[in-house]
């Protein structure tokens, strides 16, 4: 059935909340830039520019096994990294889910659950590793929150983000915790390094591509990481003796809280509401995948109730419910270029319980999971766009953003639409830039780290 006039109004109105234009995004980097230097100048400010005392990347040569712990994404892992000092890597891991119950709980209870989970993983390994929990193994502690890194070993959470909330951790030394959970639970294990997922993912594609300028998060949260140099960062306040340059943990979910570049639509102030702590995070909020989904049932949610989609069945008891759709389905939904939009069909029918749409809902639905996942990956490119321009590094080839998470990884088109948007915005100088796709390299960051800690 062709579209009515309604509903192609309905779909333009969307289109105006999301879309971005190249001149949009091209206003968005300035505000970036000029946020950046603000950052790298005092602390506190919109995007936090957190100095990470990593300040070499790796020569390639590191070798020995290190254990590494990797939280902050939806799963937890354990994993012990056997670097073979020619860039190869072996590695065993041991994935776990968090319950929210323990992600909002105390937070010795979390720390003790993480110190049972590297307990299992040992049970787990047992038969492959040639050294035993008894071991004393060095670690490097992957935690992907905004620290204030006091050394490579000390740092103090400055906010949860991503649905943590276990309380007596903001302000005190992750290390710490980590540690004392360890001589609670009679490990014998030395935490020697406490990295983010971005300096993770930016060290270990260096391991094996010396040209990694930058390593960028595009999963269940959203941050970059990339190279400065040290006169330009302004608030350090340790010894400088020796050191040209240093990584920079962005923490650039809290860009733009002030709304001054990025226009929101209803939408996005409704998720804002409902977060643990709403006006902060928001530019994580338009792009990672904890978000996205969220963002189209509201859409669809409110659709819905204004008789613009589902007329023929009304929306489900599913549909109200606060993230019932999941990022993931997008990605199914933007694939499915069946004359009928079958796959959109299974997934209102089975996951949402919405029976008997028509084609016209099913268009509509499609179209709003590709304006939401359209604005995150253009958003996401301007971060690049801002990193690298930072860099000085937009006029020669050679500048490799290393990218882990699902949203880079698996939503169909995300790749192409943040290539598109670099290009509006940088023309021919896009070509010097590369994406590359760094898959579960924080951990393995993290046991880099710590294994240049210990030089
Ligand atoms: P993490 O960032 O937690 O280490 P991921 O990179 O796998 O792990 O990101 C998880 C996020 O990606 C979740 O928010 C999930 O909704 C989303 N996700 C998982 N699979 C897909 C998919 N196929 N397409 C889009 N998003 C996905």
């Amino acid at each position: 059935p062709p579209q009515t006039p309604h509903h192609v109004h309905v779909l333009s109105q969307l289109q105006d909340m999301f879309e971005l234009s190249t001149s949009q995004l091209q206003r968005i980097v300035k505000q970036m830039l000029w946020d950046m230097n603000r950052g790298l100048e005092k602390d506190n400010e919109a995007i936090k520019m957190l100095p990470t005392h990593v300040c070499h990347l790796p020569k390639g040569t590191e070798a020995g096994s290190y254990l590494a712990l990797d939280l902050g994404g939806t799963n937890f892992r354990v994993c012990v990294f056997t670097l073979d000092g020619k860039g190869g890597v072996e590695t065993r891991q041991s994935k776990f889910m968090i319950a929210d119950a323990v992600k909002t709980s105390e937070g010795a209870a979390l720390f003790d659950f993480i110190a049972d989970c590297v307990k299992q993983f040992f049970v787990d390994h047992q038969d492959t590793l040639s050294n035993g929990v008894n071991h004393k193994w060095k670690l490097g502690f992957c935690f992907s929150f905004p620290v204030n890194q006091v050394s490579i070993n000390e740092g103090s959470l400055l906010v949860w983000t991503k649905g943590f909330t276990a309380s007596n951790v903001v302000g005190e030394n992750a290390v710490k915790l980590l540690q004392d959970a360890f001589t609670r639970k009679s490990l014998n294990i030395e935490v020697s390094a406490l990295v983010n997922d971005t300096t993770g993912t930016l060290m270990s594609l260096a391991y094996s591509k010396p040209s990694t300028c930058a390593g960028m998060i595009l999963g269940t949260g959203s941050n970059c990481a990339y190279i400065e140099k040290i006169e330009n960062i302004i608030k350090y306040k340790g010894s400088r003796e020796g050191i040209s340059e240093m990584l920079i943990n962005m923490e650039w979910g809290g860009f733009d809280d002030t709304h001054i570049v990025i226009p929101r639509t209803k939408y996005d102030y409704k998720l804002d509401s409902d977060t643990p702590t709403p006006g902060t995070w928001t530019f994580e909020q338009l792009i990672s995948g904890l978000y996205l989904g969220e963002i189209v049932r509201i859409v669809l949610s409110d659709l819905a109730d204004q008789g613009d989609l589902f007329e023929n069945c009304g929306a489900s008891p599913e549909l109200k419910k606060k993230n019932a759709f999941e990022t993931a389905y997008m990605s199914k939904i933007e694939i499915d270029n069946s004359h009928d939009l079958i796959k959109v069909k299974q997934i209102l029918e089975v996951q949402l319980g919405i029976k008997h749409t028509t084609l016209i809902d099913r268009r509509i639905v499609k179209s709003v999971c590709a304006l939401v996942g359209t604005r995150s990956a253009r958003l996401a490119a301007a971060g690049v766009a801002a990193v690298v321009t930072k860099m000085n590094k937009l006029a020669t080839p050679g500048c490799i953003v290393g990218i882990d998470g699902s949203l880079f990884e698996l939503y169909p088109n995300y790749q192409n639409r943040m290539r598109s948007a670099l290009v509006e915005m940088l023309g021919m100088c896009a070509d010097n830039i590369t994406l590359e796709q760094a898959r579960d390299g924080s951990g393995q960051g993290a046991a880099l780290i710590a294994a240049l800690a210990e030089e």
